[in-house]
């Protein structure tokens, strides 16, 4: 005994032994009809709600290392364990002491399941009931992810937050097809959590396409089952917007108050200030940072597209009023030419830039919440966009 202490009060040491009595917890500090507040906590760290979790589908934030996330304030980072299982493999990770370690990533990452990947990205999908078996995107190989499966692949990873394996279908699929989906991805969420052996938050998943009686039984018999947080899945598949935020609103009404609320892959700015009006808590979408690598670049105004020829010879930054690294370094025409050169460094000041922006939308956000004035907040952030339809960014 008296050897083992002084080796436990080194610092190390300590986070190991913080994270390992640390458990997910979600505290909400104040529900509103305009919103919700609060925060979570994983063995890795606390997340403010609302929260945005930019993607790094491959264990990388693309074109940012770690560091940048950091000083960007990113709480959460949302990796993809069907990509990392097929490469480099889950087993390459978990030996190399697991994905924070693996990535260089302190803070607490959320991992899916690999459920929307399977259905989205790969040929001869076949559906059984023991499970999904795919071909990989990469090279053809053949596999079988079944619920448990995807736990334990999620769990070697070691994800402070994972999600049930959910089934996806494409948009519009039938109502009696949809129905099998949910009793399929019902079936899955209770084998899924049968499996868990670690501590990592659970996060059952709502399908039910557009069909509000079937979102209900979906949500209703996962919280029968009982999960750590719910989240929202098989929305902005090509249905009506309208359709996507009366499910929303309808589904966040059923779901628990006290635990998180997921709404998954859904992320235009406009999509985070109507997600959150409706009881959403926590987003995540590629689109800051693959937009960054396509010349868009988000402004209060909307996208600017710094392509145009127009900025060839602007001095101005892409956002006057932005303080990231980005606007207070460069203008738009350098931005420009190494865009137009396909040089690296656009790739990474147009992350910074986005990935800021969103961050600190969030931040906007949830200090109107807390203040009582989301909806002027709202109001004011539809005026600044249509402003940008007729005028232009300045
Ligand atoms: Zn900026």
């Amino acid at each position: 005994m008296l050897n083992v202490l002084p080796k436990l009060c080194s610092f190390k040491d300590f986070g190991v032994i913080y994270r390992l009595m640390v458990q997910f917890r979600f505290c909400l500090e104040k529900e509103t009809a305009e919103g919700r507040v609060g925060s979570l906590e994983t063995p890795h760290g606390k997340a403010l709600t609302p929260l945005f979790m930019p993607v790094g589908s491959h264990g990388s934030v693309k074109a940012l290392s770690p560091r940048e996330l950091e000083e960007l304030c990113v709480e959460v980072v949302l990796a993809n364990a069907y990509h990392l299982y097929l490469r480099p493999g889950v087993e390459v990770i978990r030996d190399l002491g697991g994905l924070h370690a693996f990535m260089g990533w302190k803070g607490p990452i959320l991992t899916d399941s690999g459920g929307y990947q399977i259905f989205s990205l790969c040929k001869l999908v076949r559906l059984m009931p023991e499970g999904v078996e795919f071909r990989s995107h990469l090279d053809g190989s053949l596999h079988l992810f079944t619920p448990e499966r995807a736990i334990e692949v999620q769990e070697a990873l070691g994800a402070d937050i994972i999600m049930s394996l959910d089934v996806c279908l494409p948009y519009p699929s039938e109502k009696g097809r949809v129905q099998e989906a949910v009793e399929l991805t019902t079936r899955w969420a209770r084998r899924g959590k049968g499996a868990r052996k670690g501590k990592a938050a659970l996060f059952g998943i709502v399908q039910g396409g557009v069909f509000l009686d079937l979102r209900r039984k979906s949500a209703e018999a996962l919280m029968e089952i009982g999960f750590d947080g719910y989240a929202l899945g098989g929305l902005s598949v090509g249905e009506e917007k309208r359709q996507t935020w009366e499910v929303v609103e309808f589904t966040c009404g059923l779901l628990p108050q006290d635990q998180p609320r997921y709404l998954m892959g859904m992320g235009t700015p406009e999509d985070l200030v109507e997600g959150v009006r409706r009881g959403v808590d926590m987003f995540d979408c590629v689109l800051p940072t693959r937009c960054a690598r396509t010349g868009e670049l988000f402004t209060p105004w909307g996208k600017m597209n710094i392509k145009n020829a127009r900025y060839a010879r602007d001095p101005d930054p892409i956002d006057p009023g932005c303080d990231c690294y980005t606007c207070r370094h460069f203008s738009r025409a350098y931005l420009r030419h190494l865009f137009m050169a396909r040089e690296l460094l656009a790739y990474y000041l147009n992350t910074i830039h986005n990935l800021h922006y969103y961050l600190k939308l969030m931040r906007e956000i949830r200090r109107a919440l807390q203040e009582d004035r989301f909806e002027e907040f709202r109001r004011e952030f539809y005026r600044l966009r249509e402003e940008g339809a007729t005028e232009v960014a300045p």
